[in-house]
Order: C-alpha cells, then sequence, then structure tokens
C-alpha cells in the first residue's frame, strides 16, 4: 500500500505466466524517438505524439501555490496544506502521463522489433539544446521550469513503459548517446549547431545536401542510426550502453 497525493493506493503482483516472444512478429523494424519540447513523442517514421498533461487552469493554480509555499512558515498547517494542494494537482498530471506513456509505448513496440531511446543521464541540459519558446512576462522562466520537469519525468516514465510492453512483443529496448543528436544531418551526417535553424526547422548547412525535415524527426533518425551501430555490436553493446556510467556535462555541447 502506498500514499501518493492524498490517495491510497493498493499494488497487487500477478504472475501473468506471460514469456516474451523469441523473435518479434514483424522482424528487423525499428524506430527511433526523440524526446520533444511542444510534443513529448517524436518518432523517426514522422509521428507526433503529445497531451497537455497540465491543464491551464491547473497551470495558475500551481503557480499560485508555489508563491504561497515560498511565504508560508515552515512547520506551519498552512505550508502543510499548500503542499498538499501541490501534491493533488502533480498526481493528477501523473495519471495523464502514466495513461500516455502506456498507449504509445503498446503502439509503437507492436510495430517495431528495436525501440531506440536516448539515454538521458547522458544529455547535456543546455538551454540552447532544449529550444524553450521564449515569451514575454516575468513567469516565463517558472514556467518553462514546470514545463521541464513535466517532459522530463515524462521521459523516464516513457522508458519504463517501453520496458514493460516490450516483454509482450520481443521488441529490444535500445539506449543510446544522445549528443549531437539534434545537430547532425540524418542525411549525409554533416554536424554544426547551426543546422538547427529553429525548435521545430532543421536545414543541413552542407554544400551539396540542404537536407530540410522537422528537427525532432530529424534528430529521432539520428537515434535509431545510433541505435542500429550500438545492436550490431551484439547485446554486450546493448547491457553496455543501459548500464553506462554518466560521462562529463561537456559530451553533449558543440565544439567551437
Ligand atoms: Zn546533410
Amino acid at each position: 500500500m502506498s500514499r501518493k497525493g492524498g490517495r491510497w493506493f493498493v499494488s497487487f503482483l500477478v504472475d501473468d505466466h506471460a514469456a516474451p516472444p523469441g523473435q518479434h512478429a514483424m522482424p528487423g523494424t525499428a524506430v527511433g524517438i526523440d524526446r520533444g519540447v511542444k510534443n513529448a513523442v517524436v518518432t523517426s517514421d514522422g509521428d507526433f505524439h503529445g497531451r497537455p498533461f497540465i491543464t491551464a487552469g491547473e497551470r495558475v493554480r500551481y503557480r499560485r501555490l508555489q508563491q504561497r509555499l515560498a511565504r508560508s512558515k515552515r512547520g506551519s498547517a498552512n505550508r502543510h496544506k499548500t503542499i498538499t494542494a501541490m501534491g493533488r494537482i502533480m498526481s493528477r498530471v501523473s495519471d495523464r502521463r502514466g495513461d500516455f506513456c502506456a498507449q504509445i509505448a503498446a503502439r509503437i513496440v507492436a510495430r517495431n522489433a528495436m525501440v531506440v531511446l536516448e539515454d538521458l543521464r547522458i544529455k547535456n541540459m543546455s538551454a540552447g539544446a532544449s529550444g524553450t519558446v521564449a515569451e514575454p512576462g516575468h513567469n516565463v522562466r517558472q514556467k518553462a521550469g514546470l514545463n521541464r520537469a513535466i517532459l522530463d519525468k515524462g521521459w523516464h516514465r516513457l522508458e519504463l513503459a517501453f520496458t514493460n510492453a516490450a516483454r509482450y512483443t520481443g521488441t529490444r529496448v535500445v539506449k543510446v548517446n544522445p549528443a549531437y543528436t539534434s545537430q547532425r544531418c540524418s542525411a549525409c551526417g554533416f554536424v554544426t549547431e547551426g543546422n538547427r535553424e529553429s525548435q521545430a526547422v532543421f536545414r543541413c548547412k552542407a554544400a551539396g545536401c540542404g537536407h530540410r525535415d522537422h528537427a525532432d524527426v530529424n534528430a529521432a533518425k539520428n537515434i535509431k542510426a545510433a541505435g542500429h551501430a550500438v545492436s550490431a555490436c551484439g547485446d554486450l553493446g546493448t547491457s553496455r550502453s543501459v548500464k553506462q556510467e554518466p560521462v562529463s556535462r561537456a559530451t553533449g555541447r558543440t565544439p567551437s
């Protein structure tokens, strides 16, 4: 039994005797998944999946509660009430995210023998790489922070959902180093920061290429290619990529 966001949960562990199929129903199929900014999930097939996890009203309320929390006295009854109210909003957000992740993961593993994800423990979370869209107003940073927190948590849930769903289809889930995936041209391999013209637009600057794509789809294609490279090393490569220690924060940056 557990308690979360003011609600009680009872969990049962059930052995469904399901064994992962030895081979996926569609062998040789693969997809790369990019974590989008506007859409939670963008695939190398060019599919965009997303839904708002927090409503506009909840966002406003949450921000007000954050301010109230900052003003409240440590250990006071008011502070406790504020924290409980914040937890209630976040548990609703969490439920929506859970539904979304389970549905998307089930749909994608059914069609793919290999799913390639970014290993975000080694992602450099610089402002430039994340492509935050600036808006006027003094709450921009706070709002961006909340969005980021929601997207980041969502990514971990999605990874778990893929791992769970993959057991039923025999899909292999591979994690790869995300460095340069947003700056590399998926057509010719040329890497430069300027390739990503905006949050949405990718256009290759290499002479004679000029490949154009949605920036997140281009990144997902690079992720898929990186997954093929890892899987060519066999299971050793996969387990190493999963257990790899985080490398220095500088790794994901563009060389100047
Ligand atoms: Zn190119």
